[in-house]
């Protein structure tokens, strides 16, 4: 540790309800950005609401839970030291060894001792007067502070249907994301689980193992690819070790932060038996890459009914019953329009005889029961029942703290009609309020570390700029929030996404939400390059406490496409500011 990690760290040792910053959540963002806000010499706390550190990972306790990135691109890449210490155990790390790498990193640069552990931000409100942000516990403490910053990740909010009846289940239930510590005991119990997404795909399996029998209620079938899961070899481990450089530079320039690369490929150019290797080739080394085997799956319809088709066989292939396959194969929506999820014996799971499935989309639910599940064909007697149910994505965890900024304006009437923001980071109205991977940035459509690192830096960079010059706020013009705005939706709709319109993507798995396309789809280096061309232009778009004009954040469509150009064909510089 240097003599300025030492003197910051005295300094956040002094214990004060009003440091300079505070940050909501203590996952991956909150840590990384409590260490980064600290090297500037602030003084910094973090609320938590858990009661140990890992957000996301310390409540996704479910059974099979298991990161969908590869392990050795989940990693922190601002520290290299962090990097070539720690190694992982397999190809997608389960979610307790995240929680312990996460424990790692909080305990390699002492950060817990500013974690306020257990305590959930309920309230945040701007002062102008005094220029802070007031910041309320729902053990009612209050806190002041000058910069503010969400870190609540995105798929943090549990969504549980309103079903009728729903409190009446007299068995044991479950949220996903919201799964005890205490392991659940599931031998000789009859289990249902609402939801077949990334998450029930991966804890169907798991429950299917140990429960008497499993019923399995499906509203949309899905697509899924094996994960191939497999422990990490030496000569692996070893490569990671000795090739840090090329593994961040990869990640961080891709444009969906992972380190696969899409083939040069198209799709049509190919042979049917050409067509058909690939694939089979993608299928067995599996994971989220299986949609970069040729370059035009993810952009064009054609190709990618192709892809889907494939996908279709294969799970005919594997389950024995056709009335059973038939149902998991009637898919709507395009694949990878929606998050396409990864799996471990998914679909061979309904090859046992313990588990049947329901179609919903034939008889839905209609309530909730004493006994267990009511859908409009039947009854089904359960002892436990587990919501797989997914989130109220993205705006949801920032919609449940009371935000409000200038003139007592709350963050909800803002986002009335969706959610508002430049480049996902700021809200105009809301001064010195940072969200990191807030809606509006690429977030959820990556390998979430790349873009938190990448939210965390540019804020830090952002903070560090106004310290230096005695600026007392910042805040994003509302005609850059309104452009911003417009063009994510603009992006969206050049995209495949568009081919699942009722997907959490657009918000529409929460009944009144507004619909409209949330993450930015133009990919991470592009958006990275427009991040750090608006805070090279001394931030343009964002409007400091002593600028005397608003300048907005509208570049023509060309300016923005040779920039990035520029950008993209000089080595490495999309890692840094110029
Ligand atoms: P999800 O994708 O939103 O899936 C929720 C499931 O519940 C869907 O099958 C949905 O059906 C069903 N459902 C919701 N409301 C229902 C209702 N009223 N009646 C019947 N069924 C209902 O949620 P998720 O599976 O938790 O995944 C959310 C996201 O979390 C993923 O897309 C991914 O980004 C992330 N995730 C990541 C990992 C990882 O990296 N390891 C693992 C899990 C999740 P419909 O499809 O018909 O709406």
């Amino acid at each position: 540790m240097d003599n300025e990690s030492i003197l910051n760290n005295i300094k956040s040792d002094i214990q004060s309800p009003n440091p300079d910053a505070i940050i909501i959540g203590a996952g991956f963002s909150g840590l990384y950005q409590l260490h980064s806000l600290r090297n500037l010499g602030l003084s910094v706390k973090v609320i938590e609401a858990g009661s140990g550190v890992g957000g996301t990972w310390f409540w996704n306790r479910y059974p099979g839970a298991r990161c969908d990135s590869e392990s050795f691109t989940y990693s922190y890449t601002f520290s290299k030291d962090l990097f070539e210490e720690w190694e992982w155990s397999e190809r997608y790390p389960g979610y307790a060894e995240v929680v312990k790498y996460l424990n790692h990193v909080a305990d390699k640069f002492s950060l817990k001792k500013d974690i306020l552990f257990d305590k959930r931000v309920i309230s945040a409100h701007y002062n102008e007067n005094i220029n802070k942000w007031q910041v309320k516990t729902d053990s009612l403490e209050e806190f002041e502070c000058k910069y503010l910053i969400t870190a609540v990740g995105c798929l943090s909010s549990k969504n549980i249907p309103n079903f009728d009846g729903l409190d009446s289940f007299l068995g044991e239930s479950y949220h996903t994301g919201d799964w005890p510590n205490e392991e659940v005991d599931f031998s000789d119990k009859r289990v249902g689980q609402i939801g077949t997404g990334s998450t029930g795909i991966q804890s169907a399996p798991e429950i299917a193992e140990k429960a008497k029998h499993l019923t399995i209620f499906q509203r949309s079938a899905n697509f899924s690819v094996p994960a191939s899961n497999h422990p990490l070899s030496s000569e692996f481990k070893k490569y990671i070790k000795e090739n840090f450089e090329e593994i961040k530079n990869t990640i961080q320039s891709n444009t969906n932060g992972h380190f696969f690369k899409f083939s040069e490929q198209k799709i049509f150019d190919t042979s049917e038996e050409e067509r058909e290797k690939i694939f089979e080739n993608a299928w067995l080394n599996g994971g989220l890459g299986f949609r970069a085997c040729f370059n035009d799956i993810a952009f064009d319809k054609k190709a990618n009914d192709l892809a889907s088709d494939f996908i279709k066989r294969k799970i005919r292939k594997i389950v024995k019953d056709p009335q059973k396959a038939k149902i998991l194969t009637d898919i709507d929506h395009a694949f990878a329009s929606k998050r396409p999820p990864i799996d471990t014996n998914y679909f061979e799971t309904f090859n046992k005889d313990n588990v049947s499935l329901v179609d919903l989309k034939l008889s839905p639910i209609e309530s909730i029961t004493p006994q267990g599940v009511k859908t409009k064909n039947k009854e089904y007697e359960l002892d436990i029942l587990v919501y797989a149910t997914g989130f109220d994505a993205m705006t949801g965890p920032l919609l449940n703290i009371d935000i409000r900024g200038r003139q007592n304006l709350k963050l909800k009437d803002v986002w009335s009609e969706g959610p508002k923001t430049f480049l996902g980071i700021q809200v105009s109205g809301f001064p010195n309020l940072f969200t990191i991977t807030g809606p509006g940035s690429p977030s959820v459509l990556c390998n979430m570390i790349v873009p938190i690192e990448q939210h965390v830096e540019w804020i830090n960079d952002c903070i560090s700029y106004m310290e230096k010059n005695n600026i007392d706020h910042v805040e994003a013009t509302k005609g850059s929030m309104d452009y911003w705005t417009k063009h994510v939706n603009d992006v969206a709709n050049e995209t495949l996404f568009i081919h699942a319109k009722k997907s959490w993507y657009y918000g529409a798995n929460i009944p009144g939400k507004p619909r409209g396309f949330m993450p930015y789809a133009g990919g991470m280096a592009r958006y990275k390059a427009i991040c750090n061309y608006v805070a090279n232009q001394n931030y343009l778009g964002f409007k400091f406490s002593n600028s005397d004009k608003e300048e907005t954040f509208v570049p023509s469509k060309i300016s923005v496409d040779i920039l990035i150009k520029d950008l993209m064909t000089k080595k490495n510089n999309l890692n840094k500011k110029e």
